[in-house]
């Protein structure tokens, strides 16, 4: 069966965890989209480990991990990361890499910052890990997927092309030193070696996979307010977050995606601008970013603080619906323990008017939230293993919080370790 594991909102929902959890029975986990931008941060017997591309699943030794054909491939990153994995006494985990992939050229992380700069102040935030520019240059089919390096004359070709363009760029828009194909090519060819073992016709494999009654876990990044189509426009990322996307990132039937859990968490948080109608500040929103403790206070890729903000019942909504939610993994809820009382966003107020259905963006700007208050549960709820141990207001949010999505919440995420979890 094919599941995958998105994000409902901004992304740092706990998507990591609850794939390192889900992990443990699965033969296979793909990132099928995005690339090292974000980050999962993962707690379990190994330690504490910052992910970027990996896949979740590489804590499991006979889990394969997959890079899929949609993922922004940044290969010195992903050397650097198999280092750190090895070093840190985790097995050597199982990989390949879709032979369609595409590179991430170094001169997409040069063009995402030179962008960022160029912008000042209207800049996007972006990590500048060359996301924006790398998608830009597939879908005007002057990228470089992975199996050109197995054709040096293509690969000069490809890469003359792309220079061609970006050097124009360079000289009258950014005023800066142009590239060289030649250095460019020395370099990319320089990651053959270290790609090579791994590379395999994903989609194929995957296909058996599936017939074979495999157990497959889709891992997405980032969350629905992120997606280019759906998401907070322009304040997104530049591929797919949703799990409709699985299929086309990872080359699968997308009737094969059974089950779609979408990670929702407690309260929200973003990185980087853009509208967020359910933002605090000041204290309140100091108080709950400490006790967010890793899961509320700084970006895994970035290290700038998060913004916070309490539960959008619209957000998070809009982002179950586009999803294709069939379960819920509700996160973060240990978080919560030291409130007398937690607002929760029910509405936005726009004109005068309140709505529910999560607008586009221009309306989304002028939106205020409309909060209901419940009761706090006062108490710590790590360490509880059922459902109905939990205080009774504490299952009161919760089964508030899914009358309002409309989808069932099938397990609770109490803390950040893998073994902090309920099902229901
Ligand atoms: P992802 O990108 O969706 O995987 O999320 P991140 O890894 O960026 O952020 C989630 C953070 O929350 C990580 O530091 C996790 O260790 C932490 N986390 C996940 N689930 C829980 C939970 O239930 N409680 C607490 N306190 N932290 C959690």
């Amino acid at each position: 069966m094919v599941k995958a594991i998105v994000g409902s909102c901004w992304g740092d929902e706990g998507k990591g965890k609850i794939t390192d959890v889900l992990a443990e029975n699965a033969d296979i986990v793909i990132r099928f989209q995005g690339g090292s931008n974000a980050g999962h941060t993962i707690i379990n017997d190994y330690g504490k480990h910052a992910l970027h591309q990996m896949p979740s699943g590489i804590f499991n030794k006979n889990t394969v991990n997959i890079i899929g054909n949609g993922v922004a491939f940044n290969v010195p990153y992903f050397v650097k990361e198999l280092e750190y994995i090895k070093s840190s006494g985790i097995k050597e985990p199982k990989i390949l890499i879709s032979d369609r992939v595409q590179l991430l050229m170094p001169y997409h992380i040069l063009f995402d910052t030179l962008e960022e700069e160029r912008l000042s102040d209207k800049q996007f935030g972006s990590t500048k890990s060359g996301i924006a520019p790398f998608y830009s240059d597939k879908y005007a089919k002057i990228g470089i997927q992975i199996c050109d390096l197995f054709d040096e004359t293509l690969l000069m070709e490809r890469i003359k092309a792309a220079c061609c363009i970006k050097n124009v760029l360079l000289e009258h828009l950014y005023k800066k030193p142009l590239l060289e194909p030649e250095k460019i090519f020395k370099e990319v060819m320089s990651y053959k070696k270290f790609v090579e073992p791994y590379i395999a016709n994903v989609a194929e494999y995957l296909n058996k996979a599936i017939k074979e009654g495999k157990e497959i876990l889709l891992e997405g990044q980032l969350g629905a307010l992120k997606d280019p189509d759906h998401g907070i426009y322009p304040m997104t990322t530049s591929s797919s977050t949703l799990a409709g996307f699985g299929a086309v990132g990872a080359g699968i039937p997308p009737h094969k995606i059974e089950k779609v859990y979408t990670v929702v968490k407690a309260y929200s948080s973003a990185v980087g601008g853009g509208a967020f109608v359910s933002e605090i500040f000041g204290d309140e929103a100091d108080e709950l970013r400490k006790r967010g403790g890793d899961a509320g206070e700084f970006g895994v890729v970035t290290g700038r603080p998060r913004r916070m903000g309490w539960f959008d019942c619209v957000a998070a909504r809009y982002g179950c619906m586009l999803q294709g939610t069939t379960d819920i993994a509700f996160t973060v809820v240990d978080v919560l323990g030291y409130l007398d009382e937690i607002p929760v966003c029910v509405g936005y107020e726009i004109d005068g008017k309140v709505i529910n259905e999560f607008p586009v963006t221009p309306l989304l700007e002028k939106a205020k939230p409309v909060y209901k208050t419940l009761p706090g549960w006062k108490s710590d709820i790590r360490g509880v293993k059922n459902y109905y141990d939990l205080p009774e207001n504490c299952r009161n949010y919760i089964e508030f919080i899914e009358k309002q999505l409309g989808y069932n919440i099938t397990i609770v995420s109490n803390g950040p370790k893998r073994s902090d979890i309920i099902y229901r």
